[in-house]
C-alpha cells in the first residue's frame, strides 16, 4: 500500500508524552512547534484545575481532542462501582469543559486476589453500558481502548480489537461509544487488519508510538516511532480505509528516556519522525 506521509496539521502529541513539563509548559511547547492538537492527561489537568486548563489551551490555540484516561470499570463491590461511575461522570464533564470530543477509557484490571477474568470482563461491559448515557448528556464520546495483553492483570481486561468490537456490538450505542486504536497495544495481533475493517465507523482515536525490541517496561518504556517494530504508517492506512480522517496521536510513556529529555528537542524529534514513519 502506498500511503502518503502524515501532514503536520494531522499530527497530535499527547500531553503525557511531555511528562517533564507542567500543564502550561507542555501546551506552550506544542504551540511553539506548530503542533496544535493534543490529548490532555487527566492528572495534569487536576494540577491546574479544569477552568484554568481550558484557559491555557484556549490562549495557546491548542485543541484537546481527548481527555486521557478514564474508565477503570472493573470494580467489584457496589460501593466501588458507584464511586467509579461518579468519577467517570466528573471526568466526562471535565472533558466537555476543555472542548474534548472524546474521553479515552480503559477497562482496568482484576481486583486484588481475583482469578475470574471473565467475570471482571462482564463487570467492565456492564459499567460501560451504564456510563454511556452520561457521556451522551455531556456531549463527549467514550473511546474504549484495548491494551496489550501484558497489562491484562492491572490495566485492561480486554486485550484485542476483536474484544472491543464484540463489546460495542453487544452494547450497540454507536452514537456515543467508539474505540481508540493504540498501535503499541495492538500491533502484534494477526487479525488486526480485519478487526480494524470491522471497526469501521467506530474508530475515534488513533494512538501511535513504537515497540522496542528489548523493552524494559511494557507500560513506561514505549519507543519513538522508527525505533522499533511497529509499521505505524501501514496501520494508519488500514484505519483510513475505514473512512477515518482524524489525527495520528503520539503517545509515548518513556520514564527512562524521552521523559528525561528537553521538551523542545523531544517535540522536534517527534515532528521529524512523523514525516518518516507516520
Ligand atoms: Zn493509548
Amino acid at each position: 500500500m502506498n500511503i502518503t506521509p502524515l501532514p503536520l496539521d494531522r499530527l497530535c502529541i499527547h500531553q503525557v508524552s511531555l511528562m517533564q513539563c507542567g500543564f502550561r509548559q507542555s501546551i506552550d511547547c506544542l504551540a511553539r512547534h506548530g503542533v496544535m492538537q493534543t490529548a490532555v492527561w487527566k492528572d495534569k489537568l487536576d494540577e491546574v484545575g479544569t477552568q484554568q486548563g481550558a484557559r491555557i489551551l484556549n490562549d495557546a490555540g491548542v485543541t484537546s481532542i481527548s481527555l486521557c484516561a478514564g474508565g477503570f470499570l472493573t470494580a467489584a463491590t457496589k460501593a466501588d462501582q458507584q464511586k467509579i461511575l461518579d468519577d467517570n461522570r466528573r471526568w466526562l464533564d471535565q472533558a466537555a469543559a476543555i472542548g474534548a470530543h472524546s474521553m479515552v477509557a480503559i477497562t482496568g484490571g482484576l481486583t486484588a486476589g481475583e482469578t475470574d477474568i471473565n467475570t471482571a470482563r462482564k463487570r467492565a461491559l456492564d459499567r460501560l453500558g451504564e456510563l454511556a448515557p452520561s457521556a451522551r448528556d455531556a456531549g463527549v464520546k467514550i473511546a474504549l481502548e484495548p491494551l496489550h495483553p501484558m497489562v491484562c492483570g492491572n490495566r485492561s481486561v480486554i486485550s484485542s480489537l476483536g474484544e472491543a468490537n464484540d463489546i460495542l456490538d453487544k452494547l450497540d450505542m454507536p452514537d456515543v461509544l467508539g474505540i481508540a486504536v493504540d498501535t503499541y497495544a495492538l500491533w502484534w495481533d494477526s487479525k488486526l487488519q480485519d478487526e480494524i475493517a470491522r471497526a469501521a465507523g467506530r474508530i475515534i482515536n488513533l494512538h501511535v508510538s513504537d515497540w522496542l525490541n528489548d523493552t524494559s517496561d511494557t507500560r513506561l518504556d514505549r519507543g519513538m516511532m522508527g525505533d522499533g517494530h511497529i509499521d505505524n504508517r501501514a496501520i494508519r492506512g488500514w484505519v483510513e480505509a475505514t473512512g477515518f480522517t482524524g489525527p495520528s496521536e503520539v503517545e509515548i510513556f518513556s520514564e527512562a528516556a524521552w521523559w528525561q529529555c528537553n521538551a523542545d528537542e523531544l517535540v522536534a524529534t517527534i515532528i521529524e519522525r512523523a514525516t518518516r514513519y507516520l
